[in-house]
Protein backbone atom coordinates (compact mmCIF):
# COMPACT_ATOMS: atom_id res chain seq x y z
CA UNK A 1 0.00 0.00 0.00
CA UNK A 2 1.64 3.47 -0.76
CA UNK A 3 0.26 6.64 0.23
CA UNK A 4 -0.94 9.35 -2.10
CA UNK A 5 -1.26 11.46 0.39
CA UNK A 6 -3.16 11.76 3.68
CA UNK A 7 -6.50 10.70 2.58
CA UNK A 8 -5.80 8.38 -0.62
CA UNK A 9 -3.31 5.04 -0.78
CA UNK A 10 -2.75 2.87 -3.92
CA UNK A 11 -3.15 -0.72 -3.56
CA UNK A 12 -0.90 -3.35 -5.13
CA UNK A 13 -3.61 -3.46 -7.37
CA UNK A 14 -3.13 0.05 -8.60
CA UNK A 15 -6.56 0.65 -6.97
CA UNK A 16 -6.87 3.54 -4.93
CA UNK A 17 -8.94 3.40 -1.72
CA UNK A 18 -9.61 5.53 1.16
CA UNK A 19 -6.86 6.10 3.68
CA UNK A 20 -9.33 6.12 6.38
CA UNK A 21 -11.93 3.74 6.17
CA UNK A 22 -10.68 1.47 2.94
CA UNK A 23 -13.31 2.37 0.90
CA UNK A 24 -12.00 1.91 -2.80
CA UNK A 25 -11.75 4.72 -4.74
CA UNK A 26 -12.15 5.12 -8.95
CA UNK A 27 -9.54 6.93 -11.01
CA UNK A 28 -6.02 7.67 -10.96
CA UNK A 29 -4.05 9.49 -8.38
CA UNK A 30 -4.05 12.65 -11.37
CA UNK A 31 -7.93 12.50 -11.64
CA UNK A 32 -9.53 11.03 -8.72
CA UNK A 33 -11.16 13.62 -7.00
CA UNK A 34 -12.86 14.36 -10.64
CA UNK A 35 -14.80 11.37 -9.50
CA UNK A 36 -15.64 11.72 -6.23
CA UNK A 37 -19.00 12.66 -4.47
CA UNK A 38 -18.85 16.45 -3.43
CA UNK A 39 -20.80 19.31 -2.16
CA UNK A 40 -21.92 22.57 -3.23
CA UNK A 41 -22.74 26.01 -1.35
CA UNK A 42 -22.33 29.42 -0.39
CA UNK A 43 -18.98 30.99 0.00
CA UNK A 44 -20.23 31.94 3.88
CA UNK A 45 -19.94 28.37 4.82
CA UNK A 46 -16.24 28.53 4.36
CA UNK A 47 -16.25 30.24 7.22
CA UNK A 48 -15.74 34.11 8.30
CA UNK A 49 -12.10 34.46 7.23
CA UNK A 50 -13.41 34.32 3.54
CA UNK A 51 -15.07 37.46 2.27
CA UNK A 52 -18.33 36.25 0.98
CA UNK A 53 -19.04 39.01 -1.93
CA UNK A 54 -16.77 37.49 -4.55
CA UNK A 55 -18.64 40.32 -7.41
CA UNK A 56 -16.51 43.08 -5.39
CA UNK A 57 -13.59 41.55 -7.24
CA UNK A 58 -14.59 39.54 -10.33
CA UNK A 59 -17.10 38.84 -12.50
CA UNK A 60 -17.88 35.05 -11.75
CA UNK A 61 -19.69 33.45 -9.81
CA UNK A 62 -17.85 31.75 -6.56
CA UNK A 63 -18.80 28.81 -4.75
CA UNK A 64 -17.78 26.72 -1.85
CA UNK A 65 -16.91 22.81 -2.90
CA UNK A 66 -15.92 20.07 -0.54
CA UNK A 67 -15.23 16.79 -2.20
CA UNK A 68 -15.50 14.01 0.41
CA UNK A 69 -15.12 9.85 0.95
CA UNK A 70 -18.04 8.03 -0.35
CA UNK A 71 -17.31 5.91 2.31
CA UNK A 72 -16.82 7.79 5.67
CA UNK A 73 -17.35 11.29 4.71
CA UNK A 74 -14.07 12.66 5.64
CA UNK A 75 -13.37 16.04 3.43
CA UNK A 76 -10.83 15.20 0.85
CA UNK A 77 -10.47 18.57 -0.54
CA UNK A 78 -12.04 22.13 0.36
CA UNK A 79 -12.03 24.97 -1.80
CA UNK A 80 -13.07 28.34 -2.83
CA UNK A 81 -13.44 28.70 -6.67
CA UNK A 82 -15.73 30.19 -9.77
CA UNK A 83 -18.32 28.02 -10.25
CA UNK A 84 -17.74 25.69 -14.25
ZN1 LIG B 1 -13.28 7.01 3.74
Amino acid sequence: MTRINANVARGTTGALSCSHCRQELEGTPDDYLTHLPHYEGPVTEAGPQVFPDSAVYIDAEVVFRQYYCPGCYTAFRTEVVPRV
